[in-house]
């Protein structure tokens, strides 16, 4: 139990706020309408238009540097057209006070000039840490916090994202990715929590109950933003941005859990796949926008579309033959605010639209009525501007130990032979690869700016893994020569010489950093260059470390048996070059476990939870779930509490897990269950419920898991979950028990 005393001060120091806007909350609905009643078509067409800051800033189209606001454009968004949203940085990382000055400005526009005072909700993409605010808090992202298995440190990160953002006055955040990652190619991979719908559901709930907490208006809290619904983690190209086509079974049985679970943890707000699902552009869709996320899966936040996407279903998926039709479809179809994001002729369009009969008032009163309820939920009314006790803890000590804590136990040691790793005090290393001293890599994009390529504008006190290494092992005995580039050989000859005198190397290999379409690729296999690279490495005879610092899971099958030792630590943000060193000197034992399967062949990429008839398709270089440590556990005595059960009984598991080995480790404890027989082809296993542990050597514990009617479930002919009856096999470890569901 949490005593008073041990609540943190960021969190402590809200309570009285939150208490006060808890109990104006039942009239929220009523001062919506009241609103609402005042308001013309103007400036209701205006609190669905969203405009990105770079659009009110001095100099646009070009970026000016320094970034200042534009005040006569300004006036003429916010007083003129009644705009309700803003997003982006507008050029790249701002500090607290230019935030301040930003939104303070913007604020005091909103609230002081305009007939109704209506706050302007401003959002950003604040996805491992809120990357546009300068020296922010940076956490590994989506796919290496998947690779913890550890919820509590997503749901931290996301709380503290939330106090960071705050500090800035920025109450909204385009996150979580829920789109479950089951497109290795994809560009947005590591966005996501990786390829198994409870993993992505599990932290899903979790990043969005540490991002809106008990009360999303307290004022260390923010308003999330799930997203991309639905279907857009999975383009059957790979390439971002491209159509899905999932059948409607597959889609809600995959697709759609981890969005219930954001809904059911009351997440505030939602964006929408750029692309289509079946050829349907979901922006158009009121059957995923209205009858699926709202009438079925009971959301009750605004949809915000994605950058563009009204204008795209003209422009690019050709379902509209004008913007004004495109504007109609969407608006239509559900969508409640658009990402213009820099004209307004999406608002132009709309209230042509109300004016012409086209688009009912119902449906705008439906929209603005949604988006003005966040605003107030948040608070926005009452104080709309950065909160300066959020600013005192901003990126503090407090906030760095967790985030060092996450990047420990994202990494993943997928190899490590003749116990290559951990490394002694002494030995002299030879540091090298694209990926060795690079802060830009380790974070990847929506960091500082969209691409998250600036390295110059990174924090310097941060340490690139070469530098964690140096600090680790000594000057005297790092040496460190880059060798290659992602594609290009730099000086390979000189690095193979200077390991010559090393007694291992370290070659950290990976991907430059990249977001959206900017980083699809066409080939998962890691260039050639890196490949060749690491050939000319393993002809020393030195003992090989490879580190892999990638968005994605890149085919590495040529040179796996060349290493000795693999870690692969994706994308572990900025305490991810320490975490490295971390396990190379042994100070931590990794404990992370893969989120995806680790292809090893570019034309299979099978998922773990294939069907039986896809078990000989099954060969991973490392499959879901995978990850070693520098102890070794077993799994014993899998008991299950009942041998029969009836419909919609749960069952309870437990299972021993011992440390065998000689130190203290973290495992985590994954249980799979398999439908035997089903009336449509059922996956060979499914993860239903995971924990992680910390265990003493010699030590054992006991682990429980329920098994509850919906993880028996699966969407049958019709469309709809069921349970039935027939036999069902547990699996933890290398154990295995079955139950039978009685008629
Ligand atoms: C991305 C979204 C992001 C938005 C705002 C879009 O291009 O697809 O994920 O939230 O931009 O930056």
């Amino acid at each position: 139990m949490h005593s008073w005393k041990s609540i943190p001060i960021y969190l402590s120091s809200i309570l009285v706020f939150g208490f006060l806007s808890l109990i104006s909350a039942q009239t929220i609905d009523q001062k919506v309408q009241m609103l609402l009643d005042k308001m013309t078509l103007e400036e209701k067409a205006g609190q669905m238009t969203q405009i990105s800051l770079e659009y009110v800033c001095k100099g646009y189209p070009a970026t000016a540097d320094p970034l200042e606001l534009d005040m006569v454009q300004l006036a003429k968004m916010v007083k003129d057209m009644h705009v309700g949203s803003l997003l982006n940085v507008g050029s790249y990382a701002h500090p607290v006070e230019k935030w301040d000055y930003l939104i303070t400005s913007i604020q005091n526009m909103a609230l002081n000039e305009t007939r109704l005072g209506i706050p302007i909700i401003y959002g950003i993409d604040a996805i491992h840490g809120a990357g546009y605010i300068k020296d922010a808090t940076l956490f590994p992202q989506s796919i290496s916090m998947a690779a913890t298995f550890n919820p509590s440190l997503v749901k931290k990160s996301a709380q503290i994202t939330a106090v960071e953002m705050r500090a800035a006055g920025i109450p909204w955040n385009f996150n979580p990715v829920l789109g479950v990652g089951r497109h290795p190619l994809w560009s947005r991979l590591w966005e996501t929590f990786g390829e198994d719908p409870y993993l992505v559901g599990v932290m899903g709930k979790a990043y969005v109950e540490g991002q809106e907490g008990r009360n999303v208006a307290d004022s260390n809290q923010v308003a999330a933003c799930m997203k991309h619904y639905l279907g857009y983690s999975y383009p059957r190209t790979g390439t971002d941005r491209t159509p899905a086509w999932i059948p409607d079974r597959q889609l809600r049985e995959i697709f759609v859990p981890p969005f219930q679970a954001a809904v059911d943890a009351g997440v505030h707000s939602v964006m929408v796949n750029s692309s289509e699902i079946n050829g349907i552009p979901v922006h158009t869709s009121a059957y995923y926008l209205k009858e699926l996320l709202i009438n079925e899966m009971g959301f009750e936040g605004f949809v915000v579309s994605d950058w563009l996407d009204i204008k795209n279903l003209y422009t690019r998926e050709k379902v509209a033959s004008s913007e004004k039709e495109a504007t109609k479809m969407a608006v239509m179809a559900g969508i409640d605010m658009s990402m213009v994001p820099t004209d307004t002729s999406f608002t132009h369009y709309l209230i042509e639209l109300v004016q012409e009969g086209e688009v009912p008032m119902s449906r705008i009163d439906e929209a603005v009525s949604r988006i003005l309820k966040v605003k107030f939920q948040l608070g926005l009314f009452e104080n709309p501007y950065p909160v300066e006790l959020m600013k005192k803890q901003f990126a503090c000590d407090e906030f760095k130990a967790i985030n060092l804590q996450a990047a420990r136990e994202c990494m993943t040691l997928v190899k490590n032979e003749n116990g290559t790793l951990p490394l002694k005090q002494g030995t002299r290393l030879l540091v090298t690869g694209p990926t060795a001293d690079k802060l830009s890599l380790l974070n990847g994009g929506w960091t500082i700016t969209w691409q998250g390529d600036r390295e110059d504008l990174y924090n310097p006190e941060r340490q690139t893994i070469k530098e964690a290494l140096t600090a680790a092992f000594g000057t005297d005995n790092v040496t460190y020569s880059e060798g290659c580039t992602y594609d290009k050989p730099v000086n390979v000859e000189e690095t193979v010489k200077a390991a010559e005198l090393a007694d291992v190397i370290v070659a950290c290999l990976g991907e430059h950093t990249y977001c959206e379409g900017p980083g699809n690729i066409h080939d998962l296999t890691l260039p050639k260059t890196q490949l060749d690279f690491i050939k000319a490495l393993k002809a020393t005879g030195k003992p090989l470390i490879m580190i892999m610092i990638e968005g994605r899971p890149r085919i590495i099958r040529d040179i796996v048996d060349d290493a000795d030792a693999i870690l692969i630590a994706f994308l572990p943000g900025e305490q991810g070059g320490i975490a490295i060193a971390e396990v190379l000197s042994g100070k931590i034992n990794p404990s992370g476990k893969l989120p995806v399967s680790y292809p090893k062949n570019p034309n299979n990429l099978t998922l773990y939870d294939h069907r039986n008839s896809e078990i000989q398709a099954y060969k991973p270089q490392w499959p879901f779930g995978y990850g070693l440590g520098y102890t070794t556990f077993e799994t014993s005595n899998l008991q299950l509490d009942k041998q029969t059960v009836q419909i919609g009984e749960p069952v309870t598991v437990i299972v021993d897990v011992t440390n065998t080995g000689s130190r203290a480790g973290q495992e985590v404890v994954q249980l799979y269950l398999q439908d035997e027989v089903a009336s449509v082809t059922p996956a060979v296993r499914r993860l239903k419920g995971f924990k992680k542990i910390r265990i003493q050597p010699g030590e054992t514990q006991t682990v429980t898991f329920i098994i509850d009617k919906q993880a028996m479930s699966f969407i049958n002919r019709d469309n709809k979950w069921t349970v039935e009856p027939g036999q069902f096999r547990v699996m933890v470890g290398n154990q295995s028990e079955r139950f039978e569901v009685l008629q």
